[in-house]
């Protein structure tokens, strides 16, 4: 999965968390088959939760490339593309890693 954040590829300790893009930190979880780098848990799990999320209403076996604009505080917008196909985003995350907001974005 090629993952965008703010601008800046991410998901490798040299590019950064797959969520936040920040650098510190030293986590890993498996996502699709694929390592991806976290700095957290919490921002691993609430990748998970986004992605899982994407996958149930869009029926997507997996994600093939993934824009993430935002932070905690404001929330994310995102684009999630697989093959040919768009789905445009907003997420919000609780205090708990888990999905607060989740509004499509036609
Ligand atoms: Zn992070």
């Amino acid at each position: 999965m090629k993952i965008i954040v703010n601008g800046k590829e991410a998901g490798t300790k040299e590019k950064g968390c797959a969520l936040c893009g920040a650098t510190w930190g030293d986590f890993y979880e498996e996502v699709d088959g694929e390592k991806l780098f976290f700095c957290c848990d919490y921002c691993a799990l609430e990748f998970v939760n986004m992605i899982n999320e994407v996958k149930r209403r869009t029926g997507w076996s997996k994600i093939d490339e993934l824009t993430i604009n935002g932070n905690y505080y404001t929330g994310r917008t995102c684009t999630a593309k697989h093959r040919e196909k768009e789905f445009k985003f907003y997420v919000k995350f609780n205090e708990e890693a888990g999905i607060e907001t989740f509004k499509e974005i036609s």
